[in-house]
């Protein structure tokens, strides 16, 4: 473990380099509230805040909750001429159960759906723990990791937009009703919003190190092989 204000090059430990345009900064621990900015092109490199490892879990778990809603409950009702239909995602699912769109209904479900249940999981797994002042679980680095690479991959926003273009075009042909998962859907982007501003990348990888975890391997580099291949 390094001193306060002091860093190994060999290693890069005790640094933190500027995602946008790498400035590279000796790493210092910060006080809650207080914001760590990039002196180049002033980035937030790091800006905890009370509490929020808390709230990260509460939305983790209302993510949970709507997606299940957003899943089953009825998506949305078109009628027209007194002919009425309303289907849910899980039903259009079914629908398409025996068609070849199938893959892509399949592969629809796992970017809406599956993926944001599967971060939150993943951030309750890594959160619960630290929030409560304990040593996290084994995986939980390798867990933080994952939840990172799907980040991108986890489309609700995506779908809602497209769905609410799609709406328009079908307005003009039938009159249509929203149903409750179409507002659970606009919940779950609002608890994104919300996790996003409480989400600090650099304070959680600082809280499993400081937690003794090995986060990159380095703790594990053996100085003698790295003497010998330099
Ligand atoms: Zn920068």
């Amino acid at each position: 473990m390094l001193k306060q204000g002091t860093f190994d090059l060999k290693t890069g430990a005790g640094l933190i380099a500027c995602p946008r345009c790498d400035a590279l900064h000796v790493e210092e621990e910060l006080q809650d509230g207080e914001t760590a900015r990039c002196i180049r092109c002033e980035t937030v490199l790091a800006s905890p805040r009370g509490g929020a490892f808390v709230r990260l879990i509460a939305l983790s778990f209302t993510t949970m909750v709507l997606m299940m809603g957003a899943i089953f409950f009825p998506f949305l009702e078109i009628s027209r001429m007194g002919f009425g239909n309303a289907t849910s995602l899980f039903g259009v699912v079914l629908a398409f159960a025996d068609g070849v769109l199938l893959p892509l209904v399949l592969l629809m479900l796992v970017v809406v759906a599956g993926l944001p249940v599967l971060r939150a999981f993943l951030m309750v797994y890594v959160l619960v723990p630290l929030a409560q002042g304990r040593a996290p679980y084994s995986h939980a680095a390798r867990a933080f990791r994952w939840s990172e690479t799907l980040r991108p991959w986890s489309m609700a926003e995506i779908f809602i937009i497209g769905t609410a273009v799609a709406l328009v075009k079908v307005a003009g042909l039938a009159s249509v009703h929203l149903g409750p998962a179409f507002w659970a859907f606009c919940g779950l982007i609002l608890v994104n919003v919300a996790s996003r501003s409480f989400m600090c990348q650099t304070t959680i990888w600082d809280a499993i190190e400081d937690s003794g975890l090995a986060t990159d391997g380095r703790e594990l580099v053996d100085p003698n092989a790295q003497a010998s291949r330099t």
